[in-house]
């Protein structure tokens, strides 16, 4: 094992629960990076829709990850993603694109391909990382672990609000049912399905601002890596 990996603090949960804003505001504090691995899943459905590659088509949809160069490029408010050359950050949040991802991400190709680039971000430690299966299966010795989860109304709010503050043209209904679909894509699959690590701190955001989150994560953050006695 890499002993840097250890280093490494995971938050997983479903969308919406705010693990892009806590694990910026938590980076920010440490002075750490910041990795958002779901953009690295948007950043392969994006090019997929973009070269009419059916998500759902699985020996399509692995060939195409294989063949990319994906580069991410952690920065402080979030990950940059050049594909073959191209940098695509800016288009990979659109609500096709989270469609896409959450389809394409049940390919076990597609999630090993992406595996290594991840290994690879968290090789010298001291990275707050985010995604889905962070604690579970990419940095399974992460030093701290932790999984937001909020109600899915709560979840659909924020993300609706984030849209609209983009000018995207979307309904609450509709980000509320886009919603169920992935929430029901992540959990369901059979390869590294949505779950807390059972050494998972859980924190439930639905009633709670950043401040107060950010405050339960740093008390985590102390406890462990200055208060345990048995590593
Ligand atoms: O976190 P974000 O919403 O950007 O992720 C987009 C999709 O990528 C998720 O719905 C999920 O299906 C997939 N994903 C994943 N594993 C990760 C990160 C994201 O399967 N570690």
């Amino acid at each position: 094992m890499n002993q840097n990996f250890r280093k490494i603090i995971t938050i997983d949960g479903p969308a919406g629960a705010g693990k892009s804003t806590m694990a910026r505001e938590l980076a920010r504090r440490l002075t750490w990076i910041y990795l958002d691995t779901g953009a690295l899943y948007r950043a392969i459905a994006l090019t997929a829709l973009r070269r009419g590659v059916d998500p759902a088509d699985q020996p399509a949809a692995e060939e195409l990850a294989r063949s990319l160069k994906i580069t991410a490029l952690p920065g402080p408010n979030g990950t940059s993603i050049i594909v073959d050359g191209e940098d695509v950050t800016e288009q990979l949040r659109k609500p096709e694109v989270s469609l896409g991802a959450a389809t394409i991400s049940a390919w076990p190709g597609v999630r090993e391909v992406l595996l290594s680039i991840q290994r690879g971000l968290g090789d010298e430690g001291k990275v707050v990382v985010e995604g889905r299966d962070m604690g579970t299966v990419v940095f399974p010795d992460a030093g701290l672990k932790l999984f937001l989860y909020a109600d899915p109304e709560a979840r659909a709010k924020r993300r609706f609000t984030e849209l609209t503050a983009k000018g995207e043209n979307v309904s609450f209904d509709g980000v509320l049912a886009d919603q169920s679909k992935r929430d029901e894509a992540d959990q369901s699959r059979p390869v590294s399905p949505l779950k807390a690590a059972p050494d998972a701190v859980t924190i439930n955001t639905t009633n709670l601002s950043i401040e107060d989150v950010l405050q339960v994560m740093v008390n985590a953050f102390r406890n462990r890596f200055f208060c345990k006695t048995d590593d």
